[in-house]
């Protein structure tokens, strides 16, 4: 997929403001191109660990995604403190499988590390991702 560094910057900023919890957000856009994020709140029971968009967040974004004539290009969230990879959570819980998911680490706070995969049944395949 392809990423405009502003919207990168946008993702690492919440991801630190966020940090030690996971943050959490969507992505619009258009042919695989992210045109817009959407930083939301975590409600997980244990943010140190997990995410959860809240529900009504969902909706809300949802609808402004598709008001503004965009897809549902990705489902963001960070890593705090381990790697850019889908935890068994993250995988279980994976219900978009036409979405990219976006992983950012922080576990090297000098060097953030942002990967893009497709989950579908289990299975998790990791996508090139262009930032320009
Ligand atoms: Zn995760």
């Amino acid at each position: 997929m392809e990423l405009p560094r502003r919207i990168y910057e946008e993702m690492l900023n919440h991801a630190r403001a966020c940090a030690p919890e996971e943050s959490c957000g969507l992505v619009g856009g258009r042919a695989g191109r992210a045109e817009r994020f959407f930083p939301t709140p975590n409600g997980a029971e244990d943010p140190l660990r997990r995410y959860d968009i809240p529900p009504v967040d969902l909706l809300r974004v949802t609808r402004e995604i598709e008001r503004g004539g965009m897809e549902l290009t990705a489902i963001f969230h960070s890593h705090p403190a381990t790697e850019a990879y889908p935890s068994a959570t993250d995988i279980r819980l994976a219900y978009y499988p036409e979405a990219f998911y976006l992983i950012l680490s922080l576990a090297d706070p000098e060097r953030p590390v942002l990967r893009a995969f497709r989950i579908a049944d289990g299975r998790v395949d990791e996508q090139p991702i262009a930032i320009c």
